[in-house]
């Protein structure tokens, strides 16, 4: 059991002595908010604060950030998380055996709902000149309607639905795409997107298998979601900065979500694009062919290196 106590400020929490967390609460917090948007921290509680609790033991689970004191199961549930990551982890790992056997390049796309994931596969396929190479995997709760959006190119694709997970899962696993790749004939393509459930968290912490993720960001989002969602934004390789067709209608800045981007992911390549006019759509397809093995599996040629863990 921990030990329960009360803040200055009426703020209430338990003490979890056994998990080490080496958070320091002698802390400046001089992390980087220059050029942000005026956003608020929430940070009212005072540090000089004067009960002595031994903080080298046991952290409130109040941060730095505001107040997570209604995270009381945090212990438990690492441990339910733990297990959850392990196993698809190795499920992971056999998809990326699978496509690398087969000298397929996995992508998984990855962005909350409405950003234009879909709009945008069905303008990469269109400028394909291969496009019977390439599979799909498309990942929504209900409904087929994308899946149906993306026929028609001569791609494969198979739909998986999520809805019978408690209250449709948020996200696509490893388990579900290798359901998925049983239903493709992978000796037939040397690329295969992987269309996430929209959702800006969940799919960033379930590697599927796939060797690069992208995400698709609409510039109708706001220029402060890196920030605020930094686990999906530092996992991607690749940003599309989509809705670009809709700049001059926003107060949308550009510079600002870029410098936000940066901050929590210095390495992400970004491409603008518009899924409406087909602007950028050149750049992204460049970027996909710098990654494609069209020839690998016939030659025998192990693919290049990639990003792993996507
Ligand atoms: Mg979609």
């Amino acid at each position: 059991m921990g030990r329960f106590h009360r803040h200055d400020d009426g703020t209430e929490h338990e003490h979890e002595g056994e998990h080490d967390h080496d958070h320091d609460h002698g802390h400046d917090h001089d992390h980087e908010h220059e050029g942000g948007p005026d956003h608020d921290h929430g940070h009212d509680h005072d540090h000089g604060h004067d009960h002595d609790h031994d903080h080298d033991q046991a952290p409130p689970l109040s941060t730095e950030h505001g107040d997570l004191s209604g995270y009381r199961t945090g212990p438990e549930r690492v441990l339910v998380l733990e297990r959850i990551f392990e196993e698809n982890d190795r499920s992971a790992q056999v998809n990326r055996d699978l496509l690398d056997t087969a000298g397929i390049v996995g992508i998984n796309m990855m962005s909350s709902p409405g950003a234009g994931k879909t709009s945008l596969l069905q303008h990469t396929l269109a400028g394909l000149d291969d496009p019977a190479r390439v599979g799909i995997v498309e990942g929504d709760i209900e409904t087929s309607i994308d899946a149906d959006r993306l026929a028609g190119y001569g791609s494969q694709v198979a739909l998986l639905n999520t809805s019978a997970g408690f209250g449709g899962e948020c996200h696509l696993d490893a388990p579900m795409v290798g359901s998925a790749l049983k239903r493709l004939d992978l000796t037939a393509m040397d690329l295969l997107f992987i269309e996430n459930v929209g959702n800006l968290v969940c799919p960033a912490e379930f590697d599927v298998g796939a060797h690069h993720r992208v995400m698709v960001f609409a510039i109708t989002e706001g220029e402060e979601k890196p920030l605020k969602y930094p686990v999906m934004f530092r996992s991607v390789d690749l940003v599309l900065v989509n809705k670009l067709d809709l700049l001059p209608y926003l107060d949308f800045d550009m510079d600002l979500f870029e410098r936000n981007l940066r901050s929590i992911n210095p390495d992400a390549a970004v491409i603008r694009v518009s899924a409406r006019t087909g602007e950028g759509i050149d750049a992204w397809q460049s970027w996909l062919a710098e990654r494609r093995l069209p020839s690998a599996a016939a030659d025998g040629i192990r693919p290049a290196p990639r990003t792993m863990g996507a």
